[in-house]
């Protein structure tokens, strides 16, 4: 599978564009691109899998439980997760 410099996608914006894809925010062009990214790295599609499980989790939960600060903190949790690794 390509590399960073020929998907033109590096982890970094993938980590960037999580949210947006997960919500169907993504056009369809740089959703290709990240699924492509997905393709060939592991710890990006790991790293999406726990994401989609946390925004699931707190789709269960009802509104007035989690407040968009607690939900940017959340997410924020895993980019700063990501990037330390
Ligand atoms: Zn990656």
């Amino acid at each position: 599978m390509a590399r960073d410099e020929t998907t033109d996608f590096s982890c970094k914006e993938l980590v960037a564009a999580a949210s947006d894809y997960l919500e169907g925010r993504l056009p369809a062009s740089e959703r290709a691109r990240l699924e492509e990214h997905l393709a060939a790295c592991e710890g990006c599609t790991t790293y999406l899998e726990q994401m989609r499980r946390t925004i699931a989790l707190i789709g269960e939960l009802r509104e007035e439980d989690v407040p968009p600060e607690a939900l940017a903190r959340l997410l924020g949790v895993f980019r700063a997760w990501r990037h330390a690794r």
